[in-house]
């Protein structure tokens, strides 16, 4: 049922989109078998808020939690993808009719997962979390916030603020997705970050499975599939 599952990390290779201060990305083969070697091997050379990532506590808190004190149910788990229509910026307005509830893990689809990952440039009008929004997320105690570009924050406004208010209040942060293939709706989510220590950030890959009605319809399919399959087990 693997078909079921989409991907909605970013592929990684040399010289992809980064934050502009950030390292460049660059994946080179130290060992080839085209050249001789035994094995091909590669040496990968990425900042922690590469492509699809989290950002742990301690990337915006000197004493905060790295990455690797992730809990695993804060990106594993039911979450909701919400379609932001703002084209700038997302608002506590246009949140509120969403019925955010404590303990939700939100991704936003924004107009970023079409427009922003067709290229290598970096794109500085991406559509983010405003403060205010941020402080809505908050007050609402959202598990875990998803955003379809490499940062929560704008690059002009709200980048730091976004951040600190969003990780001071213990939400943990995927961003770097891309939700171009995705409706929104209910879904399964697993997202999994490199185990790095003391991290304040980490690379993950995400995926999500619809749930709900589609889900029953498949488990009765499934269950067939069972009953037919018992003789030739
Ligand atoms: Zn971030």
């Amino acid at each position: 049922m693997t078909a079921d599952w989409i991907d909605i990390s970013v592929p990684i290779y040399s010289g992809m989109v980064h934050w502009p201060d950030n390292p460049a990305v660059r994946i080179e083969r130290i060992q080839d078998l085209s050249r001789g070697d035994a094995a091909n091997v590669s040496r990968l050379e990425l900042g922690a808020h590469t492509g699809t990532h989290m950002d742990a506590p301690r990337h915006f808190l000197a004493d905060g939690a790295g990455l690797d004190e992730l809990p695993l149910d804060a990106a594993i788990g039911p979450a909701r993808v919400i379609r932001i229509a703002h084209p700038q910026v997302i608002l506590p307005e246009e949140l509120e009719a969403h019925r955010l509830r404590a303990g939700e893990r939100v991704l936003f689809r924004t107009r970023n997962s079409g427009r922003c990952w067709g290229n290598d440039r970096f794109v500085e009008d991406f559509v983010y979390i405003g403060a205010a929004a941020a402080r809505f997320l908050v007050q609402r105690q959202v598990r875990t916030v998803g955003i379809d570009y490499l940062s929560v924050g704008g690059d002009v406004h709200d980048g730091v603020e976004t951040h600190q208010i969003l990780l001071g209040a213990g939400i943990w942060l995927i961003e770097g997705l891309n939700l171009d293939a995705v409706e929104p709706g209910a879904y399964e989510l697993v997202c999994l970050p490199l185990r790095v220590v003391g991290a304040d950030g980490a690379p993950a890959r995400a995926i999500l499975r619809p749930r709900g009605r589609r889900e029953s319809r498949q488990s009765k399919v499934r269950g067939r599939e069972g009953q037919h399959g018992k003789g030739r087990r």
